[in-house]
């Protein structure tokens, strides 16, 4: 065995599915080695003919596809927006934004970006470094996350930077994250976890090993 991840057994949880004429089911997938480390790998699995054409299986619950549809389409569409929004901001005002946060003390430019980790010991040793201000400047601006996003626009606030296209875009993203939100809770509301009707450990090793 070694340091070789093995399967040697598989919880399976079977549900009742939402129309009641099958079930789904979740089977976790148990792997170890010799150190005793362990993964699990989860396959959720719907057995009715009506409700796999309408539903998806997540975790313990199912899920409405409709909804699923719904909620990944906002998501994307919310991260798209976060793209453009950076990429003209960083095209644009890049230099005014690096100037700006490097000239400020650093615990401003810690708490105006609100910087969890590093610590603000390590960003502050970070920025000694040859290029650091640079590549800190790059490195907490990376992804397209929403909490990019918000560094971008407090900084541009305070370089008293005014741009139309990017006031609009941003009040887009407002709208647009609303919607996310709202398919979020949609989601919750809708989930469905049936009877649980038997759960069982087997020992046979999965198709896939
Ligand atoms: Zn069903």
């Amino acid at each position: 065995m070694g340091n070789r991840m093995e399967h040697y057994e598989t919880e399976v949880s079977e549900y009742d599915c939402a129309c009641g004429a099958g079930n789904y089911t979740i089977s976790k997938y148990k792997y170890r080695d010799d150190y005793s480390s362990e993964e699990i790998k989860t396959v959720s699995l719907i057995n009715c003919s009506t409700c796999k054409d309408d539903y998806l299986a997540a975790d313990q619950y199912i899920v409405p596809k409709q909804l699923d549809q719904i909620l990944s389409e906002a998501t994307a569409e919310v991260n798209n927006l976060c793209q453009v929004i950076k990429e003209y901001s960083l095209a644009h005002y890049k230099k005014d934004m690096i100037h700006y946060v490097t000239s400020i003390p650093v615990t401003r430019w810690y708490a105006l970006w609100q910087i969890i980790s590093p610590s603000i010991q390590t960003f502050r040793k970070d920025l000694k470094m040859l290029n650091g201000q640079a590549n800190a400047f790059e490195y907490h601006l990376m992804g397209n996350h929403e909490n990019t996003i918000k560094r971008i626009i407090a900084t541009l606030e305070k370089c008293g930077i005014e741009d139309s296209k990017l006031s609009q875009w941003i009040s887009d993203l407002g709208v647009l994250t609303h919607k996310e939100t709202q398919a979020k809770n949609e989601i919750n509301k809708a989930l469905f976890k049936g009877k649980l009707n038997k759960k069982y450990v087997t020992y046979e090793d999965p198709y896939w090993i």
